[in-house]
C-alpha cells in the first residue's frame, strides 16, 4: 500500500518525520530527492505541500481536530501516558473531556523504540504504538484530542479555568489536569544548536533509524532512555557508542538493559567521556570528547549523536499562579503543597492528593513532585486524577 505521505528535505524534514512517526502515520522519507534544505510533503491524494507548518500538514491528514464545545468538564494538558490515561477514564465515565497536546500523542514514552517493562506487553511495545492505542481508546469513549496545541497559561475565572493557547485561541473547562511531563534538558556544547536535526538530536529520535544504517552512532547519557536508544540503533548502525561521564552504566540504567548492551556486539560504552564539541558542515562529521580523568581530548568521526540526558519540567506558568513547586520546578500537590506554601489554599477542606493549590487544577505524571518516572506510574496517576476530579466537580470534598 502506498504511504500516506512522501517526504523529502533532509534536516528540514526532521520535524515532519518525527511528528508522523509519533502520530503513527505511514510515510516514506526519500533523502536523495527534492530540493536541498526544503521540506516537501506529498500526500497520497496528490497534494504537494512545500515548507508547510506541522499544523498545515496535520490539517491535510485530518489530524487537526477543532474543539466541539465552549466549556468542558475536564481539560487535560499533555497527551503523554498520564494525560491519555486520564482521558480514557474521564471520557468513559461521562466527563466531557478535551486533551490539549502541543506535539503528537505519547509524550516521552511515545519516543521510545521499545518499552519492555510496561505491564501486559511481555514482548515489549513501541512507544508510538502504545500511544496510538491509548489515543484510539480515548477517542472511542468520546474524548477530544487536540494536537499541536500548546497551552501557554491558565486562569481560574467564574468557577472554571480559561486555558490560553499559543495560537491565540482559548478553551474553558471546569477542572484541569496538568500532565505536561518533562522536556529534554538542553546541552550547552559548541556546535549542538547549529547541527540540530543534521546528525544531532535530542532523545531517541526513532524516526532516524533507517538513516543510520551502517554508520557510527553515539548516544550521550547513561539512563534507561539512552540504553533503549542504543539497542534500537544497534539494529541499524555499524557501531553504537554510549558516552557517560562516570565509570559505569550500572548505577543509572536498568539491569536488563545493561545486560543487552553487554551482549550486543556492535554496542560499546565509553566511560569518563565528556562531550566538548560537535563539528560538521551541513551534517555532523566529528565529535570531540575529553577524558574526565586526564583532560585529554580526542576527535572521533560520527554520523549521528543522540542526546538523552534526562528532562526538566517547564512550569514557569505555575509560579505566576502562586502554585507550590519544588526547587527543580516540579508541581507539589496534596497536603505537601500546604506545607510547602502555607496560607495559599483557599478552601476549608485539604487539597486532594493530586490537587495543586488551585482547587480543581490537578497534576499527574512526571511533572509532579515526587512522581516515579515510569509509564505505569504516569498511567496510574492519570487514572487516579479522574476520581479526584469527580469529587471536585461533585463538590463533595
Ligand atoms: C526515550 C525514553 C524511554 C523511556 N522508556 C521507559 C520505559 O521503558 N519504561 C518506563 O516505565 N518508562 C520509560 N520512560 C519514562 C516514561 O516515558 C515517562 O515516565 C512517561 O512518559 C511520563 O508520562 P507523562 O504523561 O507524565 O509525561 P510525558 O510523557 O512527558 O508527556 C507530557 C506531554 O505533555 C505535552 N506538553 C508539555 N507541555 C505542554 C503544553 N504547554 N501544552 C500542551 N502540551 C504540552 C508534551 O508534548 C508531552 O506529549 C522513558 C522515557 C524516555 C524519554
Amino acid at each position: 500500500m502506498a504511504p500516506r505521505v512522501v517526504l523529502t528535505g533532509g534536516p528540514a524534514a526532521y520535524p515532519f518525520r518525527d511528528f508522523l512517526t509519533r502520530a503513527s502515520v505511514d510515510f516514506e522519507y526519500r533523502d536523495d530527492e527534492g530540493p536541498e534544505g526544503v521540506a516537501v510533503c506529498t500526500l497520497d491524494d496528490g497534494t504537494c505541500l512545500t515548507s508547510p507548518t506541522l499544523e498545515e500538514l496535520a490539517r491535510h491528514l485530518g489530524l487537526y481536530a477543532q474543539p466541539s464545545r465552549d466549556v468542558y468538564d475536564f481539560a487535560i494538558v499533555g497527551a503523554g501516558p498520564a494525560g491519555l490515561a486520564a482521558a480514557v477514564y474521564a471520557a468513559s465515565e461521562g466527563l466531557t473531556t478535551a486533551v490539549l497536546e502541543r506535539e503528537a500523542p505519547g509524550g516521552q514514552a511515545g519516543t521510545s523504540a521499545k518499552i519492555e517493562n510496561y505491564l501486559g506487553f511481555p514482548e515489549g511495545i513501541s512507544g508510538a504504538e502504545l500511544a496510538a492505542r491509548a489515543r484510539d481508546q480515548a477517542l472511542k469513549f468520546g474524548a477530544e484530542i487536540l494536537l499541536l496545541r500548546r497551552v501557554e497559561r491558565g486562569l481560574p475565572e467564574d468557577g472554571s479555568f480559561r486555558c490560553f493557547l499559543a495560537d491565540g485561541s482559548e478553551l474553558r473547562a471546569r477542572s484541569v489536569l496538568c500532565a505536561t511531563g518533562v522536556e529534554w534538558r538542553r546541552l550547552d556544547v559548541e556546535g549542538v544548536d547549529r547541527l540540530l536535526y543534521a546528525g544531532v538530536y535530542y532523545g531517541a529520535a526513532a524516526s532516524e533509524a533507517p538513516g543510520v544504517r551502517d554508520k557510527d552512532v553515539f548516544i550521550l547519557g547513561g539512563g534507561n532512555s539512552a540504553g533503549q536508544a542504543a539497542m534500537h540503533f544497534a539494529g541499524w548502525a555499524r557501531s553504537v557508542t554510549i558516552l557517560v561521564r562516570g565509570d559505569a552504566l550500572a548505577a543509572t540504567m536498568s539491569e536488563y538493559l545493561c545486560e543487552r548492551i553487554e551482549e550486543a556486539t556492535n554496542v560499546s560504552v565509553r566511560t569518563h567521556a565528556e562531550l566538548v564539541r560537535v563539528d560538521g558542515d551541513d551534517w555532523l562529521r566529528t565529535i570531540t570528547l575529553r577524558d574526565t580523568r586526564t583532560g585529554e581530548e580526542e576527535v572521533l568521526p560520527a554520523h549521528a549523536l543522540f542526546i538523552c540526558i534526562g528532562g526538566e519540567p517547564r512550569t514557569q506558568w505555575a509560579t505566576e499562579l502562586g502554585l507550590a513547586i519544588d526547587e527543580w520546578g516540579y508541581l507539589i500537590t496534596g497536603r505537601q503543597a500546604l506545607v510547602a506554601k502555607p496560607g495559599h489554599w483557599p478552601l476549608d477542606r485539604d487539597p486532594y492528593p493530586l490537587e495543586t493549590l488551585l482547587p480543581g487544577l490537578f497534576a499527574a505524571g512526571d511533572v509532579r513532585h515526587g512522581s516515579t518516572k515510569r509509564v505505569a506510574a504516569a498511567v496510574g496517576e492519570g487514572a487516579m486524577a479522574v476520581s479526584l476530579v469527580h469529587r471536585f466537580l461533585e463538590g463533595t470534598g
